[in-house]
């Protein structure tokens, strides 16, 4: 295992995203746990589907599960799921990228409902998902191991503009998504 950690920089999109995520005040901070228990239920969708093409990626007797854990002298919340996981280039592509087409005018609306001070429940709309986690958090890591893969990765990013990506391990396959509040 090597233990170099890689920064990388935000797409221009994601960072405006995130930095409308850090500033913005909103009431229902607990959003994100909805977002990031249904990228963990789509996960476990898709190791069950998978499987059924290579059913080597799920042995008979696991169960596929998602669960919240609490460290309250850490201060931390993390999901945890043994879904399909990702490999390093899905995460720099799926989490530090913005693929959806319609970001720009979640953006837009995110603005203007801020200078109108409504506190629409855009995020819930549009499904800002793991970039959510950020209105509550101070700082999330992501561990993650793809179902067929024997690494993990670990990924680290406190909204500032960049994250790191360094290799790391994990037991099983799956994803734990730890808030530092
Ligand atoms: P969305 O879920 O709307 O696609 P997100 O930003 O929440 O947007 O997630 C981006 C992508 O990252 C997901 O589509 C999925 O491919 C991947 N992803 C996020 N969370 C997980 C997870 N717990 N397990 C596996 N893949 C995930």
């Amino acid at each position: 295992m090597t233990d170099t950690i890689e920064t990388f920089e935000f797409q221009t999109e994601a960072r405006q995203l995130l930095d409308l995520m850090i500033h913005s005040v909103y009431s229902n901070k607990d959003i994100f746990l909805r977002e990031l228990i249904s990228n963990s239920s789509d996960a476990l969708d898709k190791r069950r589907f998978e499987a059924l093409k290579q059913p080597e990626l799920l042995a008979e007797n696991t169960e596929l599960r998602i669960f919240i854990e609490v460290d309250s002298e850490a201060r931390s919340l993390s999901i945890l799921d043994n879904g399909i996981g990702m490999t390093r280039d899905e995460v720099k592509d799926l989490i530090g990228t913005i693929a959806k087409s319609g970001t720009k005018e979640f953006i837009n609306k995110i603005k203007q409902s801020k200078e109108e001070g409504v506190n629409a429940d855009l995020i819930g709309q549009f499904g800002v998902g793991f970039y959510s986690s950020f209105i509550a958090a101070d700082r999330v890591s992501l561990v993650t191991r793809k179902a067929g893969e024997e690494t993990a990765t670990r990924w680290e990013s406190a909204g500032d503009g960049t994250y790191t990506l360094e290799e790391a391990e994990r037991d099983e396959v799956g994803t734990t998504v730890t808030l530092h509040l």
